[in-house]
């Protein structure tokens, strides 16, 4: 038995939370299963850390960054190690170098690309606990690099898979996935069971229990992932796996919402039947890195729309403007504008596939309440339907 644990910043917060991990590990050891931890760093650390640097300069460079950011998690796993240690167990502490962790060059960016398990391996046989830094890398050129904020969550997963682990656990300060934001719906309560693909839609669209990247590595392997609240380790949690006990479940699990979305329609009656208006919205989209959460076109053709983030919406009009100039000119296409400040709302659950009329109840419920839909979109896949 195997199980990787992966604790964030606010369950390291102190020593007194320091120690109380020890404990919740050494305690995983002694029930009969090898323990690698997983650690973000303390608290609030990494904001602390780039606030300091923006004081010498509003540019810092990528490369120097990812070197003083990874500071953060070297502390907090060699605390743990020393804390471990100091309780009577045998632990040792690793940093992205040590192991390695290969992953991509962009600073502040990376995504991994490759980990080697044999010091981890090693480590475990002779009885220790591992303790390995979350949120960093090493690059091609054999310097520090970290992940997106968060990351440490996709550390954690990367490894689970990497060791073919039993299990994997996300400790963090919330319950679990819930059925809808709790501060926006006082009733919501959290989800017992997720399938991956479930999971998946919802914190790619606004739930921030994980880190998007961290379900895909360990969805492969098939272990399940484990969320449990640090501080109500009671509570029963979120499980995510492959097949979730299916008959009693609900067809909808969670609705998740993002607030800041923009729609931008590209229209025109010379665009009906025309092949490559989508190819060349996309490309001119990802050429300038804006990433689109929604697409929507009907079949007479004669729009497309897209959602956006409000932060992308000007770039994005002016790149589609000026890639559409010519038709825009000729009249076969409208000038393109977004509409702003817009809220996109998912709802999702694996057993919509089987139930007919969830669309239905949806579109009844928000007519009745005199809310208007201003684009909907739902995949072939029918786990989600998004709606502006
Ligand atoms: N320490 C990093 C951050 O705050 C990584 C993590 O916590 O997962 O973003
Ligand atoms: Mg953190």
């Amino acid at each position: 038995m195997l199980t990787v644990m992966k604790f964030g910043g606010s369950s390291v917060a102190d020593l007194a939370h320091i120690r109380n991990v020890a404990q919740r590990c050494i305690e995983k050891q002694q029930a009969g299963s090898q323990v690698v931890v997983v650690l973000s760093a303390m608290g609030k650390t990494t904001d602390g850390l780039i606030a300091t640097a923006k004081q010498i300069t509003e540019k810092p460079s990528r490369r120097e960054m990812d070197m003083l950011l990874a500071t953060g998690e070297q502390v907090s796993v060699s605390l743990m190690a020393i804390t471990m240690i100091q309780m009577g167990v045998s632990a040792v502490s690793l940093n992205a170098w040590q192991i390695p962790m290969h992953t991509t060059s962009d600073y502040q960016n990376a995504r991994f690309k490759r980990i080697d398990t044999e010091r981890i391996r090693k480590e475990l046989d002779d009885n220790k606990i591992v303790i390995v830094t979350g949120f960093q890398g090493i690059n091609r050129y054999d310097d520090m690099t970290t992940l997106g904020r968060g990351g440490s969550d996709y550390t954690a997963a990367i490894i689970a898979a990497a060791l073919d682990a039993d299990a994997l656990e996300i400790w963090t300060d919330v319950d679990g996935f819930m059925t809808a934001d709790p501060r926006v719906i006082s009733t919501a309560y959290t989800i017992n069971e997720l399938s991956y693909v479930e999971a998946t839609e919802l914190c790619n669209f606004g739930a921030k229990v994980v880190y998007p990247p961290t379900i895909y590595p360990v969805c492969h392997k098939n272990i399940p992932i484990i969320i449990k609240n640090t501080f109500n380790p009671e509570g029963a949690g979120t499980v995510i796996k492959q097949e979730v006990s299916s008959p009693q479940s609900k067809a909808i699990k969670g609705i998740s919402s993002i607030n800041d979305t923009s729609l931008i329609t590209v229209q025109g009656l010379g665009m009906v039947g025309v092949i490559g208006v989508n190819y060349r919205i996309f490309k001119a989209l990802a050429k300038n890195g804006i990433s689109v959460f929604l697409v929507s076109q009907a079949s007479s053709e004669n729009s497309t729309s897209i959602g956006v983030r409000n932060a992308d919406a000007d770039l994005a009009c002016e790149v589609l403007n000026e890639e559409f100039a010519k038709e825009i000119e000729m009249g076969e296409i409208s000038p393109i504008q977004a509409e702003k400040d817009l809220a996109t709302v998912a709802i999702v659950g694996e057993n919509m596939k089987h139930t007919p009329g969830i669309a239905g109840k949806l579109f009844g419920t928000l007519g009745r309440n005199g809310i208007s839909v201003i684009a909907c979109a739902q995949g072939a896949s029918e786990t989600n339907i998004s709606f502006v």
